[in-house]
């Protein structure tokens, strides 16, 4: 038995706010009746429509992938290309990645068929701290970390402070290994933090994801979260 907003929730039709909102305005039916009480409880068995359409209930999953380079996060590609939901050919839910990593960028991605939750972990108050670990081209000077660690200007504003550690630097080559987290997540924000002080990013890895990590995981590998992980990330 869940409540009939958390129900609507999670099939990813609208946030539990809103969900409550529809209910309340008599656009909610349980079997065929309109309820508009908040607190009705609902089982797998009830059918639920929302204005009009019925809902699809499937059982949440949660899933985490190491994703490897050469794959785009979605769940189908018009060129053809490999999509992260081709990891997962024994899951019959409709999952989707949660926020995405670019084509070229490897590490922790997560995915599921929970709408709220996904919400929850893209919307930008509640941006979660996102490790990656970027390999450079040239060393970065001191004073540039600090404009990381400060914020700098993208063409699409300001970002917000980032943590940022050298964590080794190649003389000979000429490249780095650089530590940055950030919460925000716009598009290829790290790769373009990094061009905003003038060192390109030749390999980008997500590490962590909140206090997700890939330990005992390589890369193409996948693992259900646990139920505890799911609950402390909500
Ligand atoms: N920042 C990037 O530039 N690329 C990613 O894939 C993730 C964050």
């Amino acid at each position: 038995m869940e409540r009939l907003q958390k129900v609507i929730a999670h099939a990813g039709i609208a946030s539990r706010r809103k969900a409550e909102q529809l209910i309340q305005e008599g656009k909610v039916k349980v079997n065929g009746k309109v309820v508009t009480e908040l607190g009705t409880k609902v089982t797998d068995q009830d059918r639920v429509e929302v204005e009009g359409v019925p809902l699809e209930r499937e059982e949440p999953v949660y899933l985490l992938l190491y994703k490897p380079t050469g794959v785009i996060s979605a769940v189908k590609d018009d060129k053809n290309r490999k999509v992260v939901t081709d990891f997962f050919p024994y899951i019959t839910q409709r999952i989707y990645p949660i926020g995405r990593l670019d084509y070229d960028t490897s590490g922790l991605l997560l995915l599921t068929n929970d709408g709220e939750f996904a919400n929850i972990l893209t919307h930008p108050r509640y941006e979660v701290e996102k490790t990656y670990v970027a390999k450079l081209k040239g060393i970065p000077l001191r004073e540039q970390v600090k404009q990381l660690e400060r914020g700098i200007q993208l063409e699409d504003g300001k970002t917000a402070p980032a943590k940022v550690k050298v964590l080794s630097i190649d003389k000979k080559k000429q490249t780095s290994i650089v530590e940055i987290k950030i919460r925000e997540g716009r598009n290829r924000q790290v790769r373009r933090m990094f061009e905003a002080i003038g060192h390109q990013v030749q390999k980008l890895k997500r590490e962590q994801f909140a206090f997700l990590d890939l330990k005992g995981l390589s890369t193409g590998d996948s693992r259900e979260l646990t139920p505890h992980e799911v609950k402390q990330l909500r």
